[in-house]
C-alpha cells in the first residue's frame, strides 16, 4: 500500500492551555501570575497561526517474528521488548507506520525567536511540544479507526529512540518506509527529525490485543516513557 496524507485538525486555544503551561514548568494555570497567564495565552495563539499539520502514514502486512525482531512487508523493527508484545497478541497481520509534523514554518519561528527573545522563543517551543503530541494522538486514533473498520485492535504507538528501538536504526527504517520527505519531514544521521516538532512512530493491528504496550511486563523500573496498564477500551475500535 501507498503512503497516504491525514488532514488533522489544530486543538483548540483552551484545550491545550493546561498542558503547555505544565510543559513551560508551573503545575497548574492556579500557579500563574495573570500577566504570565496572558503570555502563555498570546504564545499559543501566535503558535496555532503558524503550525500546519502534516502526517503520512502506511500500512503493510505483518510477516513474522524473529528474535528481537518484527518483520512487516517493507518494514522491520529490532525490539525485544516488542517482540514480546508480539507474542501476546492474537493473530497480529498488520503493521502501520506513520509521520506527523508542525511543520517547518513554526521550527523557523522558534529560530527566529531566540534571536529577539529567549523567553518568547522558549514558551512558543512549548506550544509546539504540546501541539504535536496533540496531532500524534489524532492520527493514532486516525489509523487505529481505519484498522478498527477492517476487524482489528491495535496496540499503542511507539517510536525509534523509545523502549529498545535504537532511534537511528528506527529512523532510517521508517525513513525508508514512508519516504516523509514529500511532506517535509527530514532526518539527521543520528536519527533527529526536522522540523523537531515532528513523531514518527508504529503501531500492530492484530485480531485482539489484550495489553497495548510492554510496560507492564518490563522490569525497567525507571523507564521515563513507562505507560500505565493499558487493556483495550472501547474507543480503540
Ligand atoms: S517501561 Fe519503558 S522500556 Fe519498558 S516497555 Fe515500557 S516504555 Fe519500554
Amino acid at each position: 500500500m501507498k503512503s497516504e496524507r491525514v488532514d488533522l485538525s489544530l486543538p483548540p486555544p483552551a484545550d491545550i492551555l493546561p498542558d503547555v503551561i505544565r510543559q513551560v514548568g508551573y503545575p497548574s494555570p492556579d500557579d500563574l501570575k495573570e500577566d504570565m497567564l496572558g503570555e502563555v495565552e498570546r504564545a499559543i495563539r501566535d503558535g496555532l497561526e503558524i503550525v500546519r499539520p502534516d502526517s503520512l502514514y502506511r500500512t503493510t502486512p505483518f510477516l513474522r517474528l524473529e528474535k528481537d525482531l518484527l518483520v512487516g512487508e517493507g518494514v522491520e523493527v529490532r525490539s525485544q521488548r516488542w517482540v514480546h508484545l508480539m507474542k501476546r497478541l492474537r493473530d497480529p497481520e498488520v503493521i502501520c507506520c506513520f509521520v506527523v509534523t508542525t511543520g517547518l514554518a513554526l521550527e523557523e519561528a522558534i529560530n527566529d525567536m531566540q534571536g529577539k527573545s529567549l523567553f518568547d522563543a522558549y514558551l512558543l517551543d512549548a506550544v509546539g511540544s504540546v501541539v504535536i503530541e496533540r496531532l500524534t494522538d489524532q492520527m493514532e486514533r486516525h489509523v487505529s479507526g481505519l484498522l478498527g473498520a477492517e476487524g482489528y485492535q491495535t496496540t499503542a504507538r511507539f517510536s525509534p529512540g523509545y523502549c529498545d528501538w535504537d532511534l537511528s536504526e528506527g529512523q532510517e527504517e521508517l525513513f525508508r518506509f514512508l519516504s516523509p520527505e514529500s511532506v517535509g519531514v527530514k532526518r539527521t544521521s543520528a536519527g533527529m527529525m526536522i522540523p523537531q516538532k515532528s513523531i514518527s512512530a508504529t503501531l500492530v493491528g492484530a485480531r485482539e490485543v489484550s495489553l497495548r504496550s510492554p510496560c507492564p511486563f518490563c522490569s525497567k523500573g525507571d523507564c521515563p516513557y513507562r505507560r500505565e496498564r493499558e487493556e483495550r477500551g472501547p474507543s480503540h475500535g
